[in-house]
């Protein structure tokens, strides 16, 4: 680590959310010296989405003075394939089949890979958090769905179809809510911030969530991570109890997890862990203490993420890189 660049040589990291795409410009020795942030969605209704990755990265740039880059990284919303670097289906931001890494490749005229957004910040965290002695690591970001990275042996896990990590929809009650998935009782069913604001919204419309239906209203949109932590601490005892399910629920994915890939970290990222670190850390935990056997889960490392934001470019910066050394 560290070697990859040399004094002056500079390569970019981009972050392809639903909601804002971050791009940002790191030196050799990892520092962002350029970052530009916009709305996935924004109100110039022409631009395609790759038009605003490509704005994105040029603001990026010229913040960062202009440097010649070395490669582009980029974490995008999958299913994709990380190889070829084409998103398969993506509704939300209007890409089927779509060449992103040719596409961004030809406008900067440097080489470009794309991985799924969640490996990526898992990748960052191992890379730039306090992961960096642990080969096996598990990654999982609740927020809008539920996504998960596996770092196996130093390695990411891609699987054979090179989504492996879709722990959003392991099934944790058989007979649970409706997924976006088609299936039931999916964990992004039972443990996402929509799943939690549904519950919280209908809390708020019976009057049994003061501050949410106060400062929010029962519009789903409205009530954001930062909303429930702040009712929790406002003393909204219902919406703490939906909220500390869905992190127990969480915690029995992740249980299940550790049995099977047998970790030596467990990482947690994302808005709501970011918002309430230390119910999430409780509650997983919890989880994680009841659903893996004693034997696997003896020493494994339960965190919150450090880099917040940036862990999905930075993971994807690193990343790239090390596609250029193979
Ligand atoms: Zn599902």
């Amino acid at each position: 680590m560290g070697r990859d660049l040399a004094p002056g040589e500079f390569v970019m990291g981009i972050d392809i959310g639903g909601t804002n795409i971050v791009a940002g410009v790191l030196d050799h020795k990892y520092n962002l010296v350029g970052r530009c942030k916009k709305k996935t969605h924004g109100k110039n209704r022409g631009q395609s989405t790759e038009e605003r990755v490509i704005r994105a990265a040029n603001v990026a740039l010229e913040i960062a003075g202009t440097p010649s880059l070395k490669a582009i990284g980029i974490g995008s919303p999958g299913p994709l394939d990380p190889i070829k670097g084409i998103i398969y289906d993506t509704p939300n931001l209007a890409w089927n089949n779509f060449p992103l890494a040719d596409t961004i490749a030809k406008a900067f005229g440097v080489p470009c890979a794309v991985d799924n957004d969640v490996n990526m910040g898992t990748y960052g965290e191992w890379v730039f958090g306090d992961l960096k002695n642990c080969k096996d690591v598990l990654g999982v970001f609740p927020g809008t769905g539920i996504g998960g990275g596996i770092i196996i042996d130093g390695k990411m896990l891609q699987g054979f179809s090179g989504s492996a990590g879709e722990i959003g929809h392991m099934t944790i009650e058989v007979n649970g809510p409706f997924c976006g998935c088609g299936k039931r009782g999916c964990l992004e069913a039972v443990a996402s911030r929509i799943a939690i604001a549904e519950q919280v919204a209908a809390l708020a419309a019976r009057h049994d969530a003061p501050y949410i239906f106060e400062n929010c209203g029962t519009d789903l949109a409205n009530i954001r991570s930062s909303s429930l932590a702040k009712a929790i601490e406002a003393g909204d005892k219902k919406v703490e109890a939906v909220v500390r399910k869905a992190a127990y629920y969480i915690g029995i994915a992740v249980g299940n997890l550790v049995n099977v890939l047998s970790p030596e970290a467990v990482v947690l990222g994302g808005g709501l862990v970011e918002a309430m670190k230390e119910l999430y850390l409780q509650e997983v935990e919890r989880g994680m203490k009841e659903h893996a056997l004693p034997f696997v889960r003896k020493g494994v490392k339960l965190s919150a993420a450090k880099l917040g934001d940036d862990a999905v470019l930075m993971g994807a910066a690193k990343m790239v890189l090390e596609r250029l050394k193979d």
